[in-house]
């Protein structure tokens, strides 16, 4: 048995300080570090509870809604603000998942949650460039179906997991951060990164960096978006394929889109293309096939999972259909 210190920090500069100290890592609900601490991916010294700081969800004076760091996912999806305004947001995280883990896990955990790429979590057996930098990548040939067709790198096709990252993604969301020399804010899109050369290195974090709060700004289009989940079991799976999104028409064209895709990339997808490829159309079938197909044009599948383009561009067509017929 390997011996772990538990502390909790008792204030966020407490986190900061604990969060640098060297075999020091933050604590969560812990739903995904105990788990890879188990399977000896994680190999921490001392666990830094953060659960006790500010996890409060509340409506700022400019109308944004500030997400302390400690919300539970199951509080978050449940706020009556998030439900009506983000339903997207509600809905990504309910399709997570089990009502249990959804209970226990905060929303800076949500965010760093590692991927289940099964090379990954496997220490004894598979090389992994995530895990071990340098080492190679057993996913590559390997079995492929959750791995990613979008910005992935010759040292690393694993996925990012997160479903309300997704969400956070389209909306525009933005990550309040508490470091050892400031406290800086992230735009959510900026906050994970693809794998490059060093898929070891996720996020924008620095080693120390304390996650405070996640900033959903104003959005007159999120009241009217969906998140919608492809995946292999009716609950309890995560994402083959996963899409939030939100469309304002007026006057019978598309005047704005946001999109994120999920289950194809190293990080929640914002898909660019397929927003600048509707924005002014006239919803129809075509528009919303073409801007899919614009948004999965530079897809590079493995083997064993080229299914997803087909089902990545499915998905988003249907969703914005629906949307748009709301709008009708
Ligand atoms: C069986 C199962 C099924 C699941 N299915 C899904 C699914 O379908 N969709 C989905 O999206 N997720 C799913 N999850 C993952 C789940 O959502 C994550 O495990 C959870 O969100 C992690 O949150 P946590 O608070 O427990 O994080 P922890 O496990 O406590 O921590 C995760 C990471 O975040 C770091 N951390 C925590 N808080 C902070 C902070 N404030 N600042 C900086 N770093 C911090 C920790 O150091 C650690 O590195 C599933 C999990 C399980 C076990």
């Amino acid at each position: 048995m390997t011996p772990v210190a538990y502390r909790r920090a008792q204030s966020t500069g407490d986190a900061v300080r604990l969060a640098g100290m060297a075999g020091h890592r933050l604590l969560g609900g812990g739903t995904n570090l105990v788990d890879l601490m188990r399977k000896g991916v994680e190999q921490p010294a001392t666990l830094v509870d953060v659960t006790g700081l500010p996890g409060g969800i509340e409506e700022a004076a400019d109308g944004s809604i500030v997400i302390g760091a400690g919300a539970r996912n199951g509080a978050i999806a449940a706020h009556p603000l998030i439900r009506s305004r983000y339903p997207m947001l509600s809905r990504a995280i309910l399709a997570g998942a089990s009502a249990q883990i959804r209970n226990m896990a905060t929303a800076g955990g949500n965010l760093l949650q590692r991927t289940r790429c099964v090379y990954f979590a496997d220490e004894a057996g598979s090389r992994c460039n995530k895990r071990a930098p340098g080492s190679g990548c057993d996913a590559i040939g390997g079995f492929t179906r959750y791995h990613a067709i979008l910005g992935a790198s010759p040292a690393c096709i694993a996925t990012h997991p997160s479903d309300m990252a997704v969400a956070l993604a389209a909306l525009d969301a933005r990550v309040h951060v508490a470091g050892k020399d400031d406290a800086r804010v992230v735009p959510l899109a900026d906050f994970h990164r693809l794998p490059g050369e060093r898929p070891d290195i996720e996020t924008a974090l620095e080693p120390g960096d304390v996650i405070v709060a996640i900033e959903l700004p104003p959005s007159r289009l999120a009241a009217r978006s969906d998140y919608r989940k492809v995946r292999d079991r009716a609950s309890y799976a995560f994402a083959l394929v996963s899409v939030a999104a939100g469309v304002v028409v007026e006057d019978g064209r598309i005047a704005e889109a946001r999109i994120a895709l999920g289950g194809v990339a190293h990080k929640p997808w914002r898909a660019r293309l397929a927003e600048a490829a509707l924005e002014g159309k006239v919803p129809s079938e075509a528009a919303f096939v073409a801007a899919a197909a614009a948004e999965l044009a530079t897809a590079e599948p493995q083997p064993g999972n080229g299914f997803k383009v087909a089902l990545a561009q499915r998905t988003l067509a249907a969703v914005l259909s629906a949307l748009c017929e709301d709008q009708a």
